[in-house]
């Protein structure tokens, strides 16, 4: 296992090395601007790249043009191992801050290669000189510039010549050819590096532009940057506001609730024992009354019934509002509670004339669970205002599945709701008819009522009405069923 892990990170790093090892080779001073330690780079990797080659094409050189191997001091020989110390010393030079002192060095090495020519006078011209001659070419166009290599070119035409003329031999012939191509090589170098002088302005040029937009843009993206900050300050300085006006506001609902509450609690008391005491009255159990003192005590207790009844709608909506409403969950006989909601209200249906159905689906499991006084109060405002706002016809309650549970349905052929009303009827004190001459009795706090205790028992309600025709109220329910002594919950 070890063996493996020494082995992968050994492969890994070999490439790593070897690149490490060349930058540190080719790395320029420190003291240089990035485009000149970019040139004593390039100078530094020429230089280490053509050395190797040099002291090849030298050895390739003596055996080539020397009978006698041993014969080393031959003009060409001498030449080669100046021109190699001449690169050798400009290497060094690439690695310090005068670099530009390395890179006539190099291209003095073409001005070594004609001291052949010189001293050999017999032709061929060796392949040294020749070599060097290119080297020059390649480097001098690379590293120096124009005015570099055009002093340099003239000191190689001008050794060149001093040399032949200096070396004076009427039988010799006179170096046309090396001459040609020195001059030749010399004004290439040339072209080559003012092109690259004029490439390098113009890649300047364009640096500089990139980075004045970058700077423009670096600027433009902290100007974005502070006004996004601002912004940000002042939405969140808005949010901490609105979350304080609505600690505030919940704070006001639910003292309001509270107090709500309280008030209701107070006055069902009082209210109980007037509705108690009126009872006895009635029943004849305490005094003695006379047909017209009856018929005022009757009167008492019918508007303390009314009385108990609005607080009592009160006191459920604000414990609900007040998140106190604690709701059961506890066995319920559906036919039974349809027959006790019957009983209740078929008073209603006698009293107007009108026809009044109960169903209750076959679909339905017989036990559910649930707050059977929470579903009382929805199904007896429903059918309390069914009987309320319908003249003939008949008013009909029906339980039954749904898909998405049960539900509870109050319809009626009444008077209707026009469509503008269906929105806000359901919030509390809103009435269709909300003037002091209305028709219809009532505080609009039933349908707040029903809607509130549906959603606490995670159903909904929805309406269909049109006027003149009526209007069905359906409570949509989830269905929970008692299941070997679990419960089970269908939505
Ligand atoms: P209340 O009946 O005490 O006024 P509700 O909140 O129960 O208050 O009802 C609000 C209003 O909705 C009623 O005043 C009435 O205008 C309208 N409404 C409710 N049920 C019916 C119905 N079955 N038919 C026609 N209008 C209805």
């Amino acid at each position: 296992m070890a063996n493996i892990v020494t082995k992968t990170s050994q492969t890994k790093d070999t490439p790593k090395s070897l690149q490490t090892w060349w930058q540190s080779l080719t790395k320029p001073s420190d003291a240089l601007t990035d485009r000149e330690r970019e040139r004593a780079s390039s100078l530094a990797a020429l230089c280490l790249v053509f050395i190797p080659l040099a002291i090849m094409v030298s050895i390739f050189g003596v055996i080539a043009n020397s009978s006698d191997l041993r014969n080393l001091s031959s003009p060409e020989t001498i030449a080669s191992i100046v021109a190699i110390l001449l690169v050798a010393i400009s290497y060094g030079f690439s690695r310090t801050r005068y670099f530009m002192i390395g890179a006539y060095f190099v291209s003095l090495s073409a001005i070594t290669a004609i001291i052949p020519i010189i001293f050999v006078t017999n032709e061929p011209i060796p392949h040294e000189p020749l070599f060097f001659l290119a080297l020059s070419v390649v480097i001098g166009g690379l590293i120096l510039d124009t005015r570099g290599v055009f002093i340099v070119g003239i000191l190689a035409i001008v050794t060149m010549m001093g040399g032949y003329f200096y070396t004076w031999d009427t039988t010799a012939d006179f170096p046309v050819a090396p001459l040609i191509f020195t001059i030749c090589s010399n004004f290439l170098i040339l072209i080559v590096s003012w092109l690259r002088e004029r490439n390098l302005e113009a890649l300047h040029q364009a640096q500089l532009a990139l980075q004045q937009s970058r700077d423009e843009l670096a600027d433009a993206n902290q100007t974005l940057e502070v006004r996004v900050a601002e912004r940000t300050a002042e939405l969140e300085e808005a949010r901490d506001e609105a979350l304080a006006a609505q600690r505030i506001a919940n704070e006001n609902s639910r003292l309001k609730s509270e107090f709500l509450s309280t008030m209701s609690h107070e006055l069902r008391t009082p209210l109980n024992a007037i509705e108690g005491f009126t009872s006895i009255m009635l029943g004849g159990m305490g005094i003695e009354l006379s047909p017209r003192a009856e018929d005022m005590v009757r009167r008492v207790s019918s508007n303390s019934k009314r009385l108990l009844h609005l607080i009592n709608d009160f006191l459920d909506l604000s414990r609900i509002e007040a998140g106190r409403l604690d709701l059961t969950s506890e066995p319920i006989n559906l036919e039974e509670l349809a027959h006790k909601w019957k009983n209740e209200v078929s008073i209603l249906a006698d009293e107007k004339g009108l026809d009044f159905t109960v169903t209750v689906s076959p679909d339905l499991p017989q036990t559910i669970l649930g707050d059977e006084e929470a579903l009382s109060k929805v199904a007896i405002n429903l059918l309390g205002n069914a009987f309320k706002f319908t003249k003939e016809g008949h008013v009909s309650l029906c339980l039954e599945t749904a898909d998405e549970g049960w539900t509870i349905t109050v319809a009626d052929t009444g008077i209707g709701i026009p469509p503008h009303a269906q929105e806000y009827i359901f919030d509390e004190f809103r009435q269709v008819d909300g003037s002091s001459k209305r028709l219809y009795g009532g505080t609009g706090l039933g349908l707040a009522l029903v809607q509130k205790l549906v959603r606490a028992m995670d159903g909904r309600v929805s309406l269909e009405s049109e006027v003149g025709k009526g209007s069905t109220f359906t409570a949509r329910l989830p269905l929970r069923i008692v299941k070997n002594d679990n419960v089970g919950v269908t939505s």
